[in-house]
């Protein structure tokens, strides 16, 4: 079941917080709620931007971001998409299950479900004996934008 209410998220987090015995810090609880406001996929410096934009959050720097990130993910509260060289963007993991397609020139990120792919992923599974967990599935190429803007340049 995903959680829909950011007072639902906060709860979950202060809960894994303390079961690490982790200091609970208010900039870590600031930067989910940045995250759920504005809900999609973002780099860490966006988050950042979001995040000074809360009250209190003036003075979150970048490091602070990162780390709240690697927490969130290892937890699950966040899944991460890869841009290769250029590093990654987060998304709060709230939503029902979906994959991505990543267009390489300007970054755009497209969410789509397939139960067909979703079962033939089952079907490979199962039959290599693997319990699946979790997956994500990452095409990347070029948008439809930036295929126009590719021939205008040709
Ligand atoms: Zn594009
Ligand atoms: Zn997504």
């Amino acid at each position: 079941m995903k959680e829909r209410s950011i007072d639902s998220l906060i709860s979950r987090l202060r809960i894994r917080v303390k079961e690490q015995n982790l200091k609970n810090t208010s900039q870590r609880e600031l930067i989910m709620a940045a995250m759920y406001k504005h809900k999609g996929h973002f780099t860490p410096e966006e988050i950042l931007a979001f995040a000074q934009k809360e009250e209190g959050g003036k003075n979150i720097g970048i490091a602070t971001v990162y780390r709240a990130l690697n927490f969130f993910e290892k937890e699950g509260f966040v899944v991460s998409i890869s841009f290769g060289a250029d590093g990654k963007k987060y998304e709060l993991n709230i939503k029902e299950h979906h994959d991505h397609m990543i267009c390489t020139e300007c970054g755009k990120i497209i969410e789509f479900e397939s139960d067909e792919i979703e079962k033939l992923q089952e079907a490979e599974a199962a039959k290599k004996d693997f319990v699946i967990k979790d997956h994500a599935m990452q095409i990347y190429g070029i948008c439809k934008d930036c295929q126009k803007t590719n021939k205008g340049k040709n």
